[in-house]
């Protein structure tokens, strides 16, 4: 009698976020705003009001990133990105990056110490 051999177990799933193209592992992300459908399953979750407020984060991994420029931005419900055809663009036109928080100048810590206490 033979022992009939056993299946190989299935393959876990990959851990992590993917790529939302290609499947791989992701190693970028970036923001998108909510499409109606995202917002309309997202409402299920809890009740918010303003869809404006809302993102969804879109994994890509390095064969399909986006620029880091573009990437640092929030892109509209409507952009494809990562898509074959766009990339290292997207076919959106985000919005702007927030302004960066302004760093204290050397002129502005001097403004309000005391003197004797610069250094
Ligand atoms: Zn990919
Ligand atoms: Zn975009």
């Amino acid at each position: 009698m033979t022992i009939a051999p056993q299946p190989m177990p299935a393959p876990s799933p990959m851990a992590g976020p993917v790529c939302r193209l290609c499947g791989e592992r992701a190693v970028v992300h970036w923001q998108r705003r909510l499409t109606e459908a995202e917002f309309a399953a997202h409402l299920t979750l809890e009740h918010a009001a303003v869809q404006a407020e809302y993102t969804t984060v879109v994994f890509a991994c390095a064969a399909h990133a986006i620029t880091l420029d573009a990437a640092a931005r929030v892109h509209q419900a409507t952009c494809t990105a990562p898509s074959a055809r766009d990339l290292p663009g997207c076919d959106c036109t985000p919005e702007p990056a927030p302004p960066p928080d302004p760093e204290p100048t050397a002129a502005d810590v001097a403004a309000v110490l005391p003197p004797g206490w610069s250094w």
